[in-house]
């Protein structure tokens, strides 16, 4: 598979862990429409910036007339709902649920749990086991090497495997790209 086709497939295995996170956790997980607490400005790798541009020209947008709002904490936003939903990265797909990371701060590799602190506010104590929590090295690390091989694959040689691209220069016009 190619590289966009294997990320379409990671960002759909997403969605369906999301959904089954989503349920698993139930009531303690409060995300809704309109709650924007997650949404910030974000860079992305270049096989999420080509993928999401691809997808909005061909259901027919020019992704350079999205509106960007440089006063919002992430300039998607519009009143409290985001305009490219649709196509949003990865990140934006795990926005509040609880996830499994590795913390180095101190110098010392540690296991830790991560969630929106907007999640979970009822009596715990809460238990997070594997089946539980979104491995977010996993998929970065997965993500990763579909970018990587992205990357190796383009005869422009302007990006490389660490690149990162703000997501808000989708709204650039196509010569400035
Ligand atoms: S792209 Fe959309 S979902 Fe992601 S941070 Fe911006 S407004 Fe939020």
């Amino acid at each position: 598979m190619n590289p966009i086709a294997r990320y379409l497939e990671l960002r759909e295995r997403i969605d369906a862990e999301s959904a089954r996170l989503t349920a698993v956790h139930g009531d303690n997980i409060v995300c809704r429409p309109g709650c924007t607490g997650c949404c910030v400005n974000f860079t992305v790798f270049p096989v999420e910036f080509f993928t999401i541009l691809r997808e909005m020209e061909r259901d027919g947008l020019k992704p350079h007339e999205t509106p960007f709002d440089t006063a919002a904490t992430c300039g998607f936003l519009h009143e409290g709902l985001c305009r490219i939903y649709r196509y949003r990265p990865i990140i934006c797909r795990t926005h509040g649920l609880p996830i499994l990371y590795l913390d180095d701060a101190g110098g010392t590799l540690k296991w830790e749990v991560s969630f929106c602190e907007l999640n979970f506010t009822g009596p715990g104590p809460f238990e997070f086991t594997d089946d539980t929590l979104l491995d977010i090295e996993a998929l970065n690390t997965e993500l990763y090497l579909i970018n990587r091989d992205l990357v190796a694959s383009l005869h422009d040689k302007k990006y490389h495997e660490n690149s990162r691209i703000e997501l808000k220069d989708i709204c650039q016009k196509p010569e400035e790209k």
